[in-house]
């Protein structure tokens, strides 16, 4: 008979509909569907904790793919582990389907922390989505993860990046050079940091970094069903590293491509329908001079002062939602220097 993996295992469970208990190897506990802990208190204690998500968007395969690579591998050749281990498969039932979300504004990466109050509060608690990030909350509370990596995909061809925020443990932000290593020993050279803001967007990585002073990033790896195989194993081993040897392996890490580093500075939202870009074929970081007009939101140009990079462009999203994402580019003095708000 052959073997399906936990992934397979987990996505036909959501087509026949069984909710079976997988089982695993001794080191395995399945904390509930699709989510799975690997080492603990007979493990090296002191070790890192870490949380390996992927299919929060049920159309991004690539993260669950990796999930599933790094499961068979610690099992095939019985690999101890530097701490503990969370993986995620995120939408099950959107991945059954191959859909981004299962129904209409069920985008499980803005639900997450204060926005999931925000959707108790109006009563918006019945799709499969809400009760999930509720399950995948609870879940990481349980593990207070170290790092996180929440791997996605883009919808268009892009250079690999990761979406991460300075951590701000006692009102100072702090600067990850480890989080910087690990994205080189990933293959990832570009970092976009969010803004120390109070307000939440409901993104994942956002609430594991802000609740439990996470090294937590989204690493977006590529176009959805062409990502870039060296990218992919780099993410994946660069993932394992941490899992085996614990981050202080990255140390020595010589980053002979210096990463260049971004900041989020604003959002451009569509306002109506006659919203556009005056510019063609727009991918991630794509610039624009200053006084040089980005798009028509469908009530005004939208125009800043200085140069900047647009991420996510997107007109064909609904009116009301984000469009695209401003970013200007730092140097590391800038970064190190970033204002706590
Ligand atoms: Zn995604």
């Amino acid at each position: 008979m052959v073997q399906l993996s936990f992934f397979e295992r987990y996505v036909d469970d959501f087509k026949n509909q069984s909710c079976r208990r997988l089982s695993f190897p001794d080191g395995f506990k399945q904390v509930s569907d699709g989510i799975l802990q690997y080492g603990g208190a007979d493990y090296e204690v002191g070790g890192q904790r870490i949380l390996v998500s992927g299919g929060i968007h049920g159309n991004e395969v690539t993260g669950v793919e990796i999930i599933n690579e790094i499961v068979e591998q610690i099992i095939n050749q019985r690999l101890q582990i530097h701490g503990k281990a969370l993986f995620v498969l995120g939408n099950g039932k959107a991945l059954a389907m191959n859909k981004r979300e299962t129904e209409a504004k069920a985008n499980m990466n803005r639900m997450f922390g204060r926005i999931l109050q925000f959707f108790i509060d109006r009563g918006l608690t019945t799709s499969y989505e809400f009760g999930r990030v509720k399950q995948i909350e609870d879940a990481v509370r349980r593990f207070e993860p170290t790092w996180h990596f929440d791997i996605h995909q883009t919808i268009e061809p892009s250079d690999p990046f990761a979406i991460t925020q300075l951590r701000n443990p006692k009102g100072v932000a702090t600067y990850d050079y480890d989080v910087e290593a690990f994205l080189a020993e990933a293959k990832i050279n570009k970092v976009v940091y969010r803004p120390t803001t109070t307000i939440s967007s409901g993104v994942f990585s956002e609430f594991t970094g802000v609740n439990f002073g996470t090294k937590a990033m989204t690493l977006e790896i590529g176009q959805i069903s062409k990502t870039c195989p060296l990218v992919y194993q780099a993410v994946r081993d660069a993932i394992l590293r941490v899992l085996i040897e614990g981050a202080e392996v990255f140390e020595d890490v010589k980053n002979n491509d210096p990463i260049e580093a971004y900041k989020i500075i604003d959002e451009v939202i569509k306002r109506n329908p006659s919203f556009r870009f005056y510019r063609d074929g727009l991918r991630n970081f794509d610039s624009f001079k200053a006084d040089q007009a980005i798009c028509f939101d469908g009530q005004k140009d939208v125009v800043l002062k200085e140069p900047v990079g647009l991420l996510f462009p997107n007109a064909k999203v609904q009116t009301g939602e984000r469009a695209g994402v401003l970013v200007k580019k730092l140097v590391l003095a800038e970064i190190i220097q970033f204002p706590v708000k």
